[in-house]
């Protein structure tokens, strides 16, 4: 993305005495991806057959300029029936992690699942209803290019990381996708079951917040 806006500024500004004339965004002969446009080529999308079940995709939500983006599974119940992106139990948690663990508004970060509609019954996603999903993702991704990617549960984290290594084995380890950082950790949801791994989720989130260099108002330089 950088890259690109580089390019656009080099080939297509001009000079004007001291001053850079950078080109207005609808003059330029390059299109610089934006969410909206990924958001408009998915459309009303039928590539899989979860569109027969849904009530509404759920494309994610937050800052284009997020340094930290969250990744989790497909949309629960209440995210299918909202069109909103973790507002259910589990993103209650999230959103309780974001605001109240590191000390962010929800809106500063980006949020966004593998699947952008809801398996019946919350099932797993089966491989090809990822194979025709995950590139709004990467989209997504190469976008906002974050600083953290924090992917939440076993599926997120193998599906992004094309991995089948276990969650228990790849949580609290950075590792690396597309020139980002990625932090796996536990889902939410296995939060609420298993509250007392609530624990090592904190402790791979403050390694985030050490890597981006956050500290809480509360907590100065922890
Ligand atoms: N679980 C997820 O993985 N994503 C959501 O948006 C909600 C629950």
């Amino acid at each position: 993305m950088k890259d690109l806006l580089l390019q656009v500024i080099r080939e297509e500004s001009t000079w004007s005495g001291r001053y850079l004339i950078l080109p207005e965004k609808d003059q330029l002969s390059t299109s610089i991806p934006d969410l909206d446009a990924v958001r408009s080529a998915m459309g009303d999308c039928r590539r899989c057959p979860l569109c027969q079940t849904r009530k509404n995709l759920v494309f994610g939500e937050g800052s284009a300029q997020a340094s930290l983006m969250f990744i989790g599974e497909a949309p629960g119940a209440v995210e299918d029936d909202t069109g909103r992106v973790f507002v259910g139990p589990a993103g209650q948690l999230l959103t309780s992690i974001i605001e109240n663990g590191m000390g962010l508004k929800r809106s500063q970060v980006y949020i966004a699942n593998i699947l952008k509609c809801r398996p019946p019954g919350n099932r797993d996603p089966l491989p090809e209803e990822v194979e025709q999903c995950i590139g709004f993702l990467e989209s997504q991704i190469d976008t906002v290019r974050p600083k953290v990617i924090v992917t939440l549960g076993r599926v997120a984290t193998q599906n992004l990381l094309k991995t089948s290594t276990p969650i228990s084995r790849l949580r609290g380890i950075f590792t690396e996708y597309m020139g980002i950082a990625v932090m796996p950790t536990y889902h939410p949801s296995y939060l609420l079951q298993n509250p007392s791994k609530k624990r090592d989720v904190w402790e791979d989130i403050k390694k985030v917040m050490k890597y981006l260099q956050i500290s809480r108002p509360d907590q100065p330089g922890t």
